[in-house]
C-alpha cells in the first residue's frame, strides 16, 4: 500500500443492508465488516449504514444509544421520521435507521425474501442519503453494496448533489448479479427518482417490459463499480451477466473485480473461541482434537481415526450446484468418508428435499446434514475438516474456501468465479507448485466432481505426510483484507483525484 501512505485519510461510507456478525445472511456480511475494518486501520474513517432490523443481533453491538435528532425522509409523496441509533460493531461507528412508518420495514423477523424488498430498501437508500445530507460531513466516497442499496447512485446524483451535496465519489460493489432488484417502472418513484428520465435503455431500464432494474442503475450512476473476483468480473461481461452483461461492457472502464479477503480476526484457528481446542499450522494436533470433538458431538463414529471428514457450509440454492452437492454426499459415504453439511435454504421444497436426504442417513453414523443456520458450529466444522467442497455452479467470490484452507481443510471446488482466483488444483503441473493449495474441476457433471473427490481421498489414505504439507502450506496463505483493501483505496483514491481535478478546471 506504498500508495496509500502518501495520499490523505478519505472519509468513506459504506451503505449496506448487512454487516458481520450484527446482520448476517452471507458473504456481503463479511466483505462489509472486514473491508471497512482494513479501510480503518489504513487510516481512514469509515462509517457504516444499516438497517436497524427487529432481528439483528443487539448483542454484538456496543454503545447502542438512539440520537436526539429524528431525521425526515421522503417517501411515496411523504415525509416519515427516521430514528437513528448509534453503536459500535467490530470497532467501526455504525447508523441504524429506524423508520416510522406504518409498513414496519426492518420489523418483520428477517432480513429479506419479503414480497416489498423493493420498496423497503428503496426507502433505507433514500433515509441513508438524508442522514449523510443533514449530517453536512464532507464525504469523500459512498460505498453500496448489492441492488438494495444501489438506488444510492441515481439518488446521490439526481437528486442530492444538485443540492449541494456533492462532495463524494459513489463506489457500487455487486456480491451476485443473479440479484439485480427489479420491479414496475413506476415502483421507482416510490423513492422520488424520477421514472421518466430513468426509464430508457442506457440507464435503469430492465430487459423485461415495463420493469425498472436497480443494479443496472447502480452500474451506470456510480463513479466506481467493482465486483468480487477477476474472474467474475469477466464471466460476467458474457453469459454470467444475467442480462446486464452490455451494460457492464458499456462501462467497462469503471469496472473492475477485486477478490474479497477474509477477516483473518473472526476466522483465526489459534484464538478461535468457539473451538474445543486452538491450533496452529505448526500444532495439528490440536486439529485432530478439533475433529474427534465435533464427532462426538453429531453422533459420528469415531474409532476410526484416518477417516477424512469432508465438510459443506452453505446456502442450499442453485447457484451453490445442489445435485453435486448431494452427489458429493452419497460418493463421500461410498468412498468410506464422512460428510457434514451445514446449510439452509430460503427456498421451501430445497430445504424439503435436504430434508429427505439427511432422514436417508439418519441410522448412518458417517453422514449429518445439519439443516440450519449455525455460525458457531461453522467455526467448529471448518476446524473439524479435512477437506471442504464447493461445487458452485457459479460463484463471484466465495469465502468458504478460504476460510476452509485457514483452518486446514482441504478445498475440492468447481472452478469457477471467485473459486477459480483461490484454489488450484494440486496436480496441475501447468503452476507453480507453491500456489497449489486445492482440488479442482471444470465440468458440472457428477463424474467430474467424483474423480476429484477421489484424487481428494487417494493423497489423504496414501500420502499422509504430502497431505500434511499442503494443509500447513494452506494454513498459511493470506487471505486477509490488506491487498484487497488497497486495491479499493486505489480506486477510491483515483475517483477522488479525477473529481478535485474536474472542480478545480
Ligand atoms: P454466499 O455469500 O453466496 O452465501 P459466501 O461463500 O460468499 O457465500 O459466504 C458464505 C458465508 O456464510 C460464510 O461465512 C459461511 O461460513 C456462512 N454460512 C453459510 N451458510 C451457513 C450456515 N448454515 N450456518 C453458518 N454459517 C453459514
Amino acid at each position: 500500500s506504498g500508495n496509500s501512505q502518501c495520499s490523505s485519510a478519505l472519509h468513506i461510507v459504506h451503505i449496506a443492508a448487512e454487516m458481520a456478525p450484527v446482520a448476517k445472511v452471507g458473504g456481503l456480511a463479511d466483505v462489509v465488516a472486514g473491508l471497512g475494518k482494513a479501510l480503518q486501520t489504513n487510516g481512514h474513517l469509515v462509517e457504516i449504514i444499516l438497517p436497524k432490523y427487529d432481528c439483528m443481533q443487539l448483542d454484538q453491538i456496543t454503545n447502542l444509544k438512539v440520537l436526539d435528532v429524528v431525521i425526515q425522509s421522503y417517501f411515496d409523496g411523504n415525509l416519515f421520521s427516521n430514528n437513528v441509533w448509534t453503536g459500535t460493531v467490530e470497532g467501526l461507528p455504525v447508523y441504524f435507521i429506524e423508520p416510522q412508518h406504518p409498513s414496519k420495514f426492518f420489523w418483520r423477523a428477517q432480513y429479506y425474501g419479503e414480497h416489498d424488498d423493493f420498496k423497503r430498501y428503496s426507502y433505507f437508500s433514500r433515509a441513508a442519503l438524508e442522514l449523510l445530507y443533514q449530517s453536512g460531513k464532507k464525504i469523500d466516497i459512498i460505498h453500496c453494496h448489492d441492488w438494495q442499496t444501489a438506488f444510492v447512485a441515481p439518488l446521490y446524483w439526481d437528486i442530492y448533489a444538485t443540492r449541494g451535496f456533492s462532495s463524494a465519489r459513489i463506489c457500487f460493489t455487486c456480491h451476485n448479479f443473479e440479484y439485480q432488484g427489479t420491479a414496475p417502472a413506476p415502483d421507482l418513484s416510490y423513492c422520488g427518482l424520477d421514472v421518466e428520465k430513468l426509464d430508457r435503455p442506457d440507464r435503469m431500464q430492465d430487459n423485461a417490459h415495463g420493469r425498472i432494474n436497480v443494479a443496472k442503475g447502480g452500474i451506470v450512476y456510480s463513479n466506481i463499480v467493482t465486483t468480487v473476483s477477476p474472474t467474475y468480473a469477466l464471466e460476467v461481461r458474457s453469459e454470467g451477466g444475467h442480462g446486464l452483461q452490455d451494460t457492464l461492457k458499456t462501462h467497462s472502464r469503471k469496472f473492475v473485480g477485486i477478490l474479497n479477503g477474509i477477516d483473518t480476526e473472526t476466522w483465526n484457528p489459534s484464538t478461535d473461541r468457539f473451538l474445543a481446542v486452538q491450533y496452529s499450522a505448526t500444532d495439528l494436533q490440536g486439529k485432530a482434537a478439533n475433529k474427534a470433538f465435533l464427532r462426538k458431538q453429531l453422533g459420528l463414529y469415531s474409532e476410526d481415526a484416518p477417516q477424512p471428514l469432508v465438510g459443506c457450509i452453505t446456502r442450499l440454492v442453485p447457484q451453490k450446484g445442489l445435485h453435486l452437492i448431494r452427489h458429493a454426499i452419497y460418493k463421500t459415504a461410498e468412498l468410506g468418508g464422512q460428510f457434514v453439511l451445514l446449510g439452509s435454504s430460503p427456498v421451501p421444497h430445497i430445504q424439503r428435499e435436504f430434508e429427505g436426504v439427511a432422514d436417508q442417513f439418519q441410522n448412518n453414523n458417517n453422514i449429518r446434514l445439519i439443516l440450519k443456520y449455525d455460525e458457531a458450529l461453522s467455526h467448529c466444522i471448518y476446524a473439524a475438516s479435512d477437506m471442504f467442497i464447493i461445487p458452485s455452479m457459479f460463484e463471484p467470490c466465495g469465502l468458504t474456501q478460504m476460510i476452509a484452507m485457514r483452518y486446514g481443510s482441504v478445498p475440492i471446488v468447481r472452478k469457477t468465479g471467485g473459486l477459480s482466483d483461490s484454489v488450484f488444483d494440486f496436480d496441475d503441473e501447468t503452476l507453480p507448485a507453491e500456489l497449489r493449495n486445492g482440488f479442482t474441476f471444470a465440468r458440472t457433471d457428477e463424474q467430474d466432481l467424483t474423480s476429484c473427490l477421489e484424487r481428494a481421498f487417494r493423497y489423504y489414505s496414501r500420502k499422509p505426510m504430502v497431505w500434511k504439507q499442503l494443509v500447513q502450506k494452506d494454513m498459511q496463505i493470506d487471505f486477509s483484507w490488506v491487498s484487497p483493501a488497497s486495491q479499493y483505496e486505489n480506486l477510491y483514491h483515483s475517483a477522488v483525484a479525477q473529481a478535485r481535478g474536474v472542480a478545480q478546471t
